[in-house]
């Protein structure tokens, strides 16, 4: 009985869970950066102008190395998603719920929906994002269904 004390006192006085930092490198880093200042960059191939996510070094369509970037405005359509009801991780909600969003400047984002239950998500809905401090490690973009109609 002593000991279970102990330990609640100890989880009491522990910092709430972070969610798992995300991994920054040289091709990804200034995406990140971006989305910390607020915005959801989208990077843009400088030869070709077609649009990619997420960021890589190489175009896919003119293989050219040169690029630059856009602001996605936030907006889109779910096209597909799933509930992560298990494992349960500490620092994020339960249930997950992962979706994949056709952003409308035309690259798919894999992001979390938030703000609603999983019964109330469908595919092909409009929804809209924001960009959501977390946690101390964690600055992301978050997206919510718009109401219908
Ligand atoms: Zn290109």
């Amino acid at each position: 009985m002593r000991e279970q004390t102990t330990a609640t006192v100890a989880a009491k006085d522990k910092p709430a869970p972070t969610r798992i930092a995300s991994v920054r490198a040289k091709d990804n880093g200034w995406w990140w950066e971006a989305v910390d200042a607020g915005r959801l960059p989208i990077q843009r191939c400088a030869t070709c102008q077609t649009l990619r996510h997420p960021p890589r070094p190489m175009c896919g369509e003119c293989q050219s190395t040169e690029w630059d970037s856009i602001d996605s405005a936030m907006a889109g359509e779910i096209v597909s998603f799933t509930t992560l009801h298990y494992p349960q991780f500490p620092g994020y909600p339960s249930p997950v719920i992962c979706a994949v969003i056709r952003l409308d400047e035309g690259v798919n984002f894999v992001t979390n929906l938030i703000d609603c239950e999983p019964e109330a998500v469908a595919i092909g809905q409009r929804v809209q994002g924001e960009i959501q401090t977390i946690d101390a490690k964690n600055t992301l973009p978050q997206f919510r269904i718009l109401a219908a109609g």
